[in-house]
């Protein structure tokens, strides 16, 4: 049993943010991550994360940007805090050896991003998360944190509402263990696995979600699933929304600019929902190409193109066989983030105490129905940063609770019985039906009858899944098994997704329902909370929004 006062699940940009928090107070904190830390998916993250800087900007401009874009849904309170305090942060970040491109003035350069009226995203060519990634991670390592890397958490060990520990299998080796831990922070990222054709890596199969709410935490507003409008075609890698900041356009087959028929003013900047929908609609009236709509950054030229989108260049030509400086790129919406997570307040703390969450994991919430592009990495550092502080505060008189190790014996068991198992289901077959219901039935268009077949199908799954076998029975390094156990989680998390998505009878963001279509605030201006009860069935709750500045409007772009 290994003993530390903080342990940070996940080494993407949120957990290495609280982490070097926590590490510069000289507190014992470490991380364990699934994978090496640079491999996290922060480290693809392309376009830009937003600071309000310039003379002519402000961040109360940022903090309406926000609220509208998150069509109201977005806690205010919350959205204040990420606004005002973004420019502090992405100094800091500099001051901690972050490099971002820059403008004729020597300081740090801006490019336009959807939803945004000013230029306030931040930059490292296509590549700012990498950028992000190895400099905190670098400063990670200045403090000589101990890091637990390919060891796969299970579960969040609780006593009497006080978070005890977790339990983790250490992948490379083949053992579970026991961290016990006064505090404990998850920065696991998202669920993007849950859906087929998404710009996420592998890894993000929400198991912090998924063990959070076993755990009894409510994970909120989880209906709410942002659609990137710009995936390649054939395989939904992300194309950054910076092509369309730096000035591409998107057209059908008839050649035409049709965003100006769906957001005449924003055009291709108007917010991730409404660009998405627009897409989605031209492909199903017959004016896409081939399934797909086309992405032109050919008048941008050559030189900027090979400056500014080096990385877009070189995705489209190596799986698309496009070459964007002579030919448009085959797009098409895909599943890109999660809106919502488990449920914390500005601090990070959720309802079990010394337990708390930070980055895409969770909802605090600032994106609400949607996120605009180049909030997310601010969320990570803003309230990464937020959590390392309030946990070097609650560890002044925490103490290591009980930590009930029959719960490291009960997960050892779900893995051995999976290894022995002849069961002739497949998990990576039983993802690929779940990601195509999803995918098809709980997508960028939604109504009751096509959620409810995909609620059906997850239960067939359900039951399905209780018949997987794995081909690889050793003990190091088996991945066949995590990835079984992964299943479980984005199973569980589509459960969630589909059952919310039903029960919310409105449209609002990125959650549009063709049976319900306009936005409801007498009924629906509220979050949604999933638990599950004791038979393990999902029950919602509600809370209220908090609105401190701007009242509800009309939402046009
Ligand atoms: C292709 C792409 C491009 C993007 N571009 C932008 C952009 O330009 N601007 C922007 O604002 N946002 C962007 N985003 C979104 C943004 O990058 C992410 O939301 C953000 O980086 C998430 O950071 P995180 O720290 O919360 O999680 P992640 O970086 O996803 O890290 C999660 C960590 O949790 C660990 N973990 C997960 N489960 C377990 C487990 N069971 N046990 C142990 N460890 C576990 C993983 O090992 C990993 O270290 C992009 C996203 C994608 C997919």
């Amino acid at each position: 049993m290994l003993k530390h006062d903080v342990v940070i699940v996940g080494a993407g940009l949120a957990g290495l943010r609280a982490c070097v928090e926590l590490r510069k107070k000289g507190i014992d904190a470490i991380i364990v991550s699934k994978v090496y830390p640079t491999r996290s998916h922060s480290g693809a993250a392309q376009g830009g994360v937003n600071a309000a800087f310039d003379e002519n900007d402000s961040w109360e401009s940022h903090f309406f940007d926000t609220v509208k874009g998150s069509d109201y849904l977005g806690d205010q309170d919350a959205i204040e805090i990420l606004t005002s305090e973004a420019p502090a942060n992405i100094l800091e970040l500099q001051r901690m050896g972050v490099v971002f491109n820059r403008n004729d003035l020597g300081g740090i350069a801006q490019r336009p991003f959807g939803g945004q009226s000013f230029p306030r995203s931040c930059y490292y060519a296509d590549a700012v998360g990498h950028m992000m990634l190895h400099g905190l991670f670098d400063n990670v390592l200045k403090y000589k944190t101990k890091i637990l890397y390919e060891y796969f958490v299970t579960s969040l060990v609780v006593d009497n509402g006080h978070v005890s520990g977790v339990v983790a299998y250490d992948i490379k080796n083949g053992k579970f263990e026991g961290i016990a831990a006064k505090a404990v922070l998850f920065a696991t990222g998202g669920y993007g696995q849950v859906y087929s054709s998404n710009t996420n890596a592998l890894i993000n199969t929400g198991d912090g979600m998924a063990v959070s709410i076993k755990a009894g935490v409510p994970l909120m507003d989880m209906e709410f699933v942002q659609f990137h409008p710009t995936t390649l075609k054939s395989t939904g890698i992300l194309v950054t929304e910076g092509a369309r900041g730096e000035g591409a356009y998107l057209l059908n087959s008839l050649g035409v600019r049709f965003m100006s028929k769906y957001a005449p003013k924003a055009m291709e900047l108007a917010p991730r929902d409404v660009v998405a929908r627009a897409e989605q609609t031209e492909i199903n009236e017959g004016r896409g190409v081939d399934g797909a709509i086309l992405l032109d950054v050919r008048h941008l030229g050559k030189e900027r193109i090979m400056e500014r989108l080096p990385q877009i260049m070189q995705l489209s030509i190596d799986f698309e066989g496009v070459n964007p400086i002579y030919e448009p790129i085959p797009i098409r919406p895909g599943m890109h983030y999660s809106m919502g997570g488990i449920k914390t307040d500005n601090n990070g703390r959720t309802v079990i105490q010394g337990y708390y969450s930070a980055g895409e994991s969770a909802c605090v919430s600032v994106h609400g129905a949607n996120r605009l592009g180049g909030n997310s990495l601010l969320d990570t550092v803003v309230f990464g940063r937020r959590a390392g502080v309030d946990i070097a505060e609650y560890l002044k008189d925490a103490a290591f609770t009980k930590f009930d190790e029959s719960l490291i014996k009960r997960d050892e068991e779900i893995f051995e019985k999976l290894k022995k198992s002849n069961g002739k289901e497949r998990h990576g077959l039983l993802k690929a039906e779940l990601q195509e219901e999803m995918r098809a039935n709980v997508g960028v268009f939604r109504e009751e009858k096509a959620m409810k077949k995909a609620v059906k199908k997850i239960e067939e799954l359900k039951e399905r899944a209780k018949n997987i076998g794995v081909d690889d029975k050793s003990k190091l390094f088996n991945t066949d098994i995590v990835e079984a156990f992964e299943f479980s989680n984005i199973l569980l998390i589509a459960e969630v997704i589909a059952n919310g998505a039903i029960l919310r009878k409105e449209s609002r963001g990125a959650h549009y329902r063709n049976d319900y279509p306009e936005r409801d605030d007498e009924n629906w201006l509220k979050h949604t909370l999933a638990t599950l009860d004791a038979q393990g069935n999902i029950k919602f709750d509600f809370s209220e929004v908090t609105i401190t500045k701007f009242k509800p409007q009309p939402r046009t772009y």
